[in-house]
């Protein structure tokens, strides 16, 4: 059935309550001692490499990097089917769809985490570990780019989000649905990714900040991103892609400038797109240059905003293309 890597990089799945205090530990369950718990498959060779020990809070540039090299040289070896990353549940929807947009393998990549450590009672760091590596050996998963395994459900590494901060149903794909299931032993698909789409990254990440709107807010965040000189800002607006109308001559400004400014919306479900004539809307915004960031929630679209700086510089036009849907 084939031979997985698992990489560990920390993360609940990773810990355990300390002897001081009680509060978890990232990293005092080592991957090997983990894998040995989860009883998977005699027929699949599993090998563990720890890559990190940290909380996914701590993830930047650097670890994902890390993480996309290791993953590449890993994937290529002769005889591995497939890889499984274990990762903290936070960050975890910003790793797996950085990875997604810059990995081009057939074989299979599957993120996943857990909400309870494997010292509490019900955890399910086991299962998921389980079942995350009964997905990356499934032949029925090369090509699907990264997937996202959680609490018996595939997902898209684009569409998962965490949403809940503790309750083992920690991830869902809102308004697009799982790809598939686990269930026992069968790794069964309901639907494939559509359009999916990666790009030749090399060297580092551009500086992307991401900007949440509020009622009433104003111009300071931008102001202070314009003078720190980053190449990217996601605006995090209302509804269709709308923000408080006296932010728009700071949006200008940061358009005038050279940063590439995207939209997206703080809904949880749909797209960002022109329907009022109101200052501050999504076709203001258009008139302004920024790009309407689809259906991407602002924390992905920061992500692929980034990889396309690096690969593309600052062209707004071939970026504005990559985000149109
Ligand atoms: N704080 C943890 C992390 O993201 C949460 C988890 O893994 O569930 O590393």
């Amino acid at each position: 059935m084939g031979k997985i890597v698992v990489l560990t990089t920390g993360g609940t799945i990773s810990s355990a309550p300390n002897q001081t205090n009680g509060l978890l530990t990232t990293g005092s369950i080592n991957g090997k001692d983990l894998v040995r718990l989860c009883e998977i498959d005699e027929r699949i060779q599993v090998d563990v490499e720890e890559v990190f020990r940290i909380p996914s809070n701590q993830f930047t540039q650097n670890e994902i990097l890390c993480l996309k090299q290791k993953v590449e040289s890993v994937i290529q070896r002769e005889g591995v089917d497939g890889v499984v990353i274990t990762h903290g549940t936070d960050t975890l929807e910003e790793t797996a769809y950085f990875l997604d947009l810059v990995m081009d393998v057939a074989k299979p990549i599957v993120i996943t985490g857990s909400q309870r450590s494997s010292a509490q009672t019900g955890s399910d760091a086991q299962v998921n570990v389980r079942q995350a590596v009964q997905v990356a050996a499934s032949q029925k998963s090369r090509g699907m780019g990264v997937l996202v395994l959680f609490n018996e459900e595939i997902y898209t590494a684009r569409e998962a989000v965490k949403i809940h901060a503790s309750n083992v149903v920690g991830f869902r794909a809102l308004g697009y649905g799982k790809l598939g299931i686990v269930d026992r032993d069968d790794v069964i698909y309901y639907r494939k990714p559509y359009d999916r789409k990666t790009y030749a990254l090399s060297g580092s990440l551009s500086h992307v900040d991401m900007i949440a709107c509020y009622q009433g807010s104003d111009d300071r965040f931008l102001d202070c991103s314009i003078k720190s000189g980053v190449k990217g800002i996601v605006i995090e607006g209302f509804g269709r892609g709308h923000v408080p109308p006296g932010i728009v001559p700071k949006v200008r400004e940061a358009v005038e400038s050279g940063i590439v400014v995207v939209i997206t919306s703080r809904t949880l479900e749909g797209r960002v797109f022109p329907v009022y004539d109101f200052p501050g809307g999504a076709q203001d915004l258009l008139n302004q240059g920024v790009i309407l960031g689809g259906s991407l929630s602002g924390c992905k679209a920061r992500v692929k905003l980034a990889v396309l700086l690096s690969v593309f510089g600052n062209d707004r036009h071939r970026i504005a293309a990559e985000f149109s849907e």
